[in-house]
């Protein structure tokens, strides 16, 4: 068993409480609506990212962002008040200046908040040091939250700037991280990468694995998105899709090479991921259905990024608890799981859905370890 292994007696102890946390989560949406537990504010579409995938940073609006009073204001409805993370993404979050403030803004209203997670490209020194030391700062006012920072990674050396479409993409971001790994060793503060799997990368996911493990970052690998909330592009949007022999490869890749050395929630994403790929339904739980909640800074309440109609409503229609308990929120909800779901490969968040749906991570573990100690598999 190894030290991170999550089949320890401490979690042995827990699963009373994981079951009971398990059918409360299955139960969402089927006898009850719960509040969101999670919520993301995309503070800004602007992004000095120049990425293949996405529209963002074309855009390039300033105008019509929320300002922390209006967040303030938002937040202190009575939907938030069993809100336990908030994500702050963009564009690229730290463009806000007042990123610490917007922070505060919900911190003010949602006093169960554990985590913040800052998600950044990581290019602008200076701005994104700064922008996690005035973070930590707010989530050090309040001693019980602790602040997560998630730097995107999608190559090494030459490969990152081709997919990110800037000069010495890699350069920067890895000098982000060196002088971020210095404030952790003063700070409570988790850093990670997370690397967006796409055909160009393919061929080098052990190398991007490899650097990760020898920098010390817990690394993470997505699947890209290529829903119409980052393009539109339809020819973009083809190029983006694995070709047979392209999958063929990255099955081979991360079944052979990385699969053992993927943190746990990510290894039972992945093989799930493949399975779905060659014609499975995904079985691996998503949180984002009936837990979740995203603020665009237009004003838009979202649902996850899958699908760009995904809309529950705008901030000035009504108020956020009517728009979320609305019956058109509740069928957008239904039709979601029913004509979506299924063939979702979105990967954000299954780390936490993993660990609050309990039974298909207990089933995915014990087989796992039946595995490991017959060589035979249970699961499928
Ligand atoms: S994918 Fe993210 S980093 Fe890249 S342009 Fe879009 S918002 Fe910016
Ligand atoms: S469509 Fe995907 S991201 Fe959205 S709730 Fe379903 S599984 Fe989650």
């Amino acid at each position: 068993m190894k030290a991170d292994d999550p089949v320890n007696l401490k979690n042995i102890l827990k699963i009373p409480r994981f079951v009971a946390g398990g059918i409360k989560f299955h139960a969402a949406g089927k006898l009850y609506t719960p509040k969101p537990i999670f919520s993301t504010i995309r503070v800004t579409h602007r992004c000095d990212s120049r990425c293949l995938s996405c529209i963002f940073w074309k855009e390039n609006k300033k105008s019509d962002e929320l300002s922390p009073q209006i967040i303030e204001t938002l937040y202190k409805d009575k939907l938030f008040s069993s809100l336990e993370m908030l994500t702050l993404s963009g564009g690229e979050a730290t463009l806000r200046d007042d990123l610490a403030d917007i922070a505060e803004a919900v911190l003010k209203s949602c006093r169960n908040i554990k985590r913040i997670t800052l998600c950044t490209n990581g290019f602008n020194n200076r701005r994104v040091i700064r922008a996690v030391k005035n973070l930590l700062k707010v989530a050090q006012s309040r001693g019980n939250i602790k602040l997560y920072v998630s730097a995107s990674l999608d190559g090494v050396g030459q490969l990152h700037e081709k997919i990110r479409g800037v000069p010495d993409a890699f350069e920067k971001v890895t000098k982000t991280l060196a002088d971020l790994k210095k404030i952790q060793q003063k700070n409570d503060l988790f850093l990670s990468v997370n690397c967006t799997v796409q055909p160009l990368n393919v061929p080098y996911l052990k190398e991007i694995f490899d650097y990760g493990e020898k920098n010390n970052l817990p690394l993470t690998f997505s699947p890209i998105c290529t829903s119409e909330v980052f393009t539109d592009d339809e020819e973009l949007k083809n190029r983006l899709q694995f070709s047979p022999a392209q999958f063929a490869e990255l099955q081979k890749i991360i079944s052979n090479e990385l699969m053992p050395k993927l943190r746990t929630f990510n290894r039972a994403f992945w093989q799930d991921y493949l399975n779905l790929i060659s014609g499975a339904k995904r079985r691996v739980p998503c949180l984002l259905l009936n837990h979740y909640l995203q603020i665009d800074t237009n004003g838009f309440m979202r649902g996850c990024d899958f699908d760009s109609r995904f809309i529950y409503g705008h901030i000035k229609d009504s108020e956020p608890h009517q728009i979320w308990f609305s019956e058109k929120s509740r069928n957008m909800r239904r039709t979601i799981k029913k004509d979506y779901c299924p063939r979702c490969t979105v990967n954000c968040n299954v780390g936490y859905s993993l660990a609050r749906e309990f039974f298909y991570y207990a089933r995915y573990l014990s087989s796992e370890k039946f595995h490991h100690l017959t060589g035979k598999d249970i699961l499928r």
